[in-house]
């Protein structure tokens, strides 16, 4: 659609009744400038965060369906007081869930279809469209949510849907970091960065937006810019990676939300690493990196990383896999980091390695798992020095000085 924006505005930016007036008059400013906009909201601050723990202070493994419906209502609460905000400055305005737009979201939290007739209609006659981002529908029309901080994906799978011209993520931040601001003192803002290093980085433990949103604008070529909601800000622009200047490092990051699985003693044989690999998939956990320790006598050993968030249940699964294998045991480690540098410059370029790896040498830090790709590469280390580590080698690559 012609003139069309999609915003989103996270959590912290609609935390307070204040500060939902506030987004509502800039809406409202945006509207005057005479554009059509539909904006996309999460929950209110912590919203999510006091749901998930009520639900976990009733039932330790309550089942995806319930948890979904709980944690869509955070959503809901905002979207509707944003349209009464927008009621009383006289606009005219609709909420919606994803449900009455029909945004259709599979097992794997992916989107995978939106009927945005709903919301085209509404736009034509003149309203401000407030959307309930993180939140989608199954087949069976039952609620079900993104992974945590999908609002962002569902901003940017509308603004591919209605062809908005530009999809705005509004944040507490001013944009993109070289590295985290709040763990980084002299993190320095980018004013434009590629997809692919955006996607990296949000894979690799960046909040700041959510990776598959990333994704979804490189594959449809939306123009994605994350801005400061608090404040005047031109943010971080996300473009093709021939707009961009090409550095070495753009950026690090620490993803503190990780923990290492091992099966101990499995048979040194064909098919074994294929049986444990997909049983985890079949019950979409997805895993990160592998380490095969060659053992003695015929048997080995098999080290993984997944999401904190998994652990419980990758370990109760690997405990019923691993007998079936013949394993001796497994274990697990609920203290490690990823520290991970990021950029298209990266490629061939053995320099970065012998820096990164002397860094940590530096600090007297032990590499529990090394992995590689052409624009990235990733340690295991010990959670606690997870954040020293991230500040020293940012001095190290010289990241607040280019
Ligand atoms: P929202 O609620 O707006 O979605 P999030 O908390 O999900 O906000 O993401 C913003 C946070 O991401 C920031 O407060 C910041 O601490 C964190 N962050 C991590 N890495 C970066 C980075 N490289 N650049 C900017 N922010 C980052
Ligand atoms: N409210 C959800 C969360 O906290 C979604 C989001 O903020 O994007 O993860
Ligand atoms: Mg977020």
């Amino acid at each position: 659609m012609k003139n069309l924006i999609v915003q989103k505005y996270g959590g912290t930016s609609v935390g307070s009744i204040e500060k939902i007036k506030k987004i509502a008059k800039d809406i409202v400013n945006i509207k005057n400038s005479g554009k059509r906009i539909v904006v996309v909201l999460s929950a209110m601050g912590d919203t999510t965060d006091i749901l998930i723990n009520k639900a976990k202070s009733i039932n330790q493994n309550p089942s995806k369906r319930e948890l979904d419906m709980l944690l869509s209502t955070g959503e809901q609460v905002s979207i509707s007081l944003m349209a009464m905000a927008l009621e009383s400055l006289n606009e005219s305005v609709i909420s919606l869930t994803g449900f009455q737009c029909k945004i259709l979201a599979n097992e794997k939290l992916r989107i995978t279809k939106i009927d945005s007739a709903r919301i085209k209609k509404e736009l034509n006659n003149n309203k401000i469209v407030i959307v309930a981002g993180f939140q989608g529908v199954t087949e069976n029309n039952d609620i079900t949510t993104l992974g945590r901080g999908g609002s962002d994906t569902t901003a940017v799978a509308l603004a591919n849907a209605l062809n908005a011209e530009k999809c705005e993520i509004y944040t507490d931040v001013d944009g993109v970091y070289t590295s985290d601001p709040r763990k980084v003192s002299d993190a320095k803002l980018l004013d434009k960065i590629s997809y692919d290093e955006m996607l990296e980085l949000a894979s690799l433990g960046a909040k700041v937006l959510h990776p598959r949103s990333v994704e979804l604008a490189r594959n449809y070529n939306i123009p994605l810019v994350v801005k400061p909601s608090h404040k005047k800000g031109n943010g971080t622009k996300i473009m093709e990676v021939n707009q961009v200047e090409k550095v070495v490092v753009r950026g690090i990051s620490l993803d503190e939300n990780t923990a290492k699985i091992t099966v101990l003693e499995v048979p040194d044989k064909p098919g074994i690493a294929f049986k444990l690999f997909k049983a985890l998939a079949k019950s979409n956990i997805q895993i990160d990196m592998i380490i095969q320790n060659i053992n003695k006598d015929s048997v080995n050993d098999i080290s993984f990383t997944i999401k904190r968030d998994y652990l419980e249940k990758s370990i109760n699964l690997c405990k019923k896999i691993a007998k079936g294998l013949g394993a001796k045991d497994v274990i697990y480690d609920d203290t490690v980091a990823k520290l991970s540098v990021v950029g298209t410059g990266l490629a061939g370029n053995s320099e970065v390695a012998s820096t990164f790896f002397e860094g940590l040498y530096e600090q007297d830090i032990n590499i529990e798992m090394i992995s590689t790709s052409e624009i990235k590469i990733s340690c295991i280390i010990d959670r606690k020095k997870g954040v020293d580590a991230l500040q020293h080698l940012h001095n190290r690559f010289e990241l607040a000085g280019y």
